[in-house]
């Protein structure tokens, strides 16, 4: 056990000093016994942001707590081989894209990679038709022989202007118009946040693009690749440090009162945190409904179908497009949006926002604590944008100067 007044290692303390104090602790400490436990810093949560700072921290010479409360590591990027051995996301399809060359850089060094351009249909008046909306979705829904310049005259006459944009159905409107919004946009939207777009912000849909040439994939990033093993493969050679312990199925708060660790790295609901104190922040979870189809090598023409407009889920991914894995069986899932559950996502609308500033105004207080992620931050972060975000606070933790 580390003896609490050895891990005397706030981020005040020069760095020097704090990090001959946590070189000291790679002692075994007993964190499901009732007797206190010391560690020099906690990270809450095993996912992106929690993975990111423990392998930096341990990787410059300091010994890391890193705690879940799930079974397993990687969060909600986890996958697995399924029962018929077919590698799947348990908590849905993530694709990997950036823009940004040191995520890249720095991810690669736990993994290769597969390149994996995305491409998405959207099930619309009885056809598969490409989303984001493009050359090919405006020909082949309004039967019309248009080339890009054509498109895009066709956009200048249905689009509704709209000034200022600070809706989600403001920005659809003011791209497409009303009969492009209302089939690939209103339903799909109301299913998966449970509100009208008129009720989320712009960022929300602003994610899609709109194109007036054929380019049919989902994403414009530069770096548009798949961990060649797998996510979880990459979460495990994060954590392969002697300096980290992992432990699973551990709730923080269940152990908060025990744990004397001088920096904590907190990456779960930033409200739970302080528990709830000016009420709970909304988030919007989903049931995945995994199946198996045996026999089928394949069972749609791409990794996902959307349906805008008909059933209670939003859409069904096939894995074996993500992952290249050859099988004779194919695994696919359908994620049903519910309002209980495991929060996924954030909801991005102004009254949320301003909770959460008052959240962030709390945490801006902890001088031991740091908030990072998507769940810790409140914001609608791509796994890229998680990893960004995690090395940009482990520099600050680390004392380096960077933007
Ligand atoms: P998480 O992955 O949520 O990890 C937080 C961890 O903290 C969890 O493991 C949780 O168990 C743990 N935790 C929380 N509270 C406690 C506690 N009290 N005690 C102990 N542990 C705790 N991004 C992309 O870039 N591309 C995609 O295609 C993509 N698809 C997505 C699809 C879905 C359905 C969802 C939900 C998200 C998707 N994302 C995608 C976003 C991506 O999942 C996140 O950006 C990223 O995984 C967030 O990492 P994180 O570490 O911030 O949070
Ligand atoms: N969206 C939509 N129709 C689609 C695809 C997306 O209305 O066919 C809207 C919807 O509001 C969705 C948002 O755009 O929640 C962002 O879509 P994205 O595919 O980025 O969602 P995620 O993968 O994060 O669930």
């Amino acid at each position: 056990m580390i003896s609490s007044d050895l891990v005397a290692c706030a981020i005040s303390t020069p760095f020097w000093r704090w990090r001959r104090r946590l070189s000291v602790g790679n002692e075994k400490c007993a964190l499901h016994s009732e007797r206190p436990t010391s560690f020099c810093a906690a990270i809450i949560g095993a996912g992106f942001a929690g993975c990111t700072i423990a392998e930096r921290l341990a990787s410059a010479g300091h010994c890391v707590l890193v705690i879940d409360q799930r079974s397993h590591i990687g969060g909600n990027a986890y996958d697995e081989l399924d029962a018929h051995g077919v590698l799947i996301h348990r908590y849905g399809p993530h694709i990997f894209h950036t823009n940004a060359q040191r995520v890249v850089d720095y991810l690669s060094r736990f993994t290769d990679w597969l390149p994996y351009e995305h491409r998405v249909l959207a099930s619309v008046d009885g056809q598969l038709l490409p989303i984001p909306i493009n050359q090919d979705t405006i020909n082949r829904l309004y039967n019309l022989h248009l080339d890009e310049a054509g498109v895009q005259a066709f956009l200048d006459r249905v689009r509704e202007p709209r000034d200022p944009i600070k809706t989600s159905e403001d920005v659809v409107l003011n791209t497409v118009g009303r009969d492009l919004y209302e089939k690939f946009f209103r339903g799909y939207t109301r299913k998966q946040w449970g509100l009208d777009p008129s009720q989320l912000s712009a960022a929300v849909t602003a994610r899609i693009p709109v194109r007036t040439n054929r380019d049919n994939r989902y994403f414009n990033d530069q770096f548009q690749i798949m961990p060649k093993d797998g996510y979880t493969a990459l979460f495990q050679q994060m954590l392969d440090h002697p300096n980290i312990r992992l432990e699973l199925n551990t709730d923080f708060f269940a152990i908060r009162h025990r744990l004397n660790a001088k920096t904590v790295i907190y990456t779960g609901p930033i409200d739970a945190y302080f528990d709830d104190c000016y009420g709970p922040l909304p988030y919007r979870s989903l049931h995945f409904e995994h199946e198996h189809q045996p026999g089928i090598a394949q069972y749609q023409p791409v990794a996902v179908i959307n349906y805008p407009n008909d059933h209670a889920y939003t859409r069904i991914t096939e894995f074996k497009h993500l992952t290249s894995q050859s099988h004779p069986g194919t695994s696919i899932v359908r994620e049903y949006p519910q309002a209980e559950g495991d929060p996924y996502y954030p909801i991005p609308r102004p009254e949320n926002e301003a909770l959460y500033q008052r959240y962030k105004a709390l945490a801006a207080c902890e001088s031991n604590a740091f908030f990072v992620g998507r769940l810790a931050q409140y914001r609608y972060y791509n796994m890229d944008q998680v990893v960004a975000a995690a090395l940009k606070t482990a520099d600050q933790i680390l004392g380096l100067a960077r933007d």
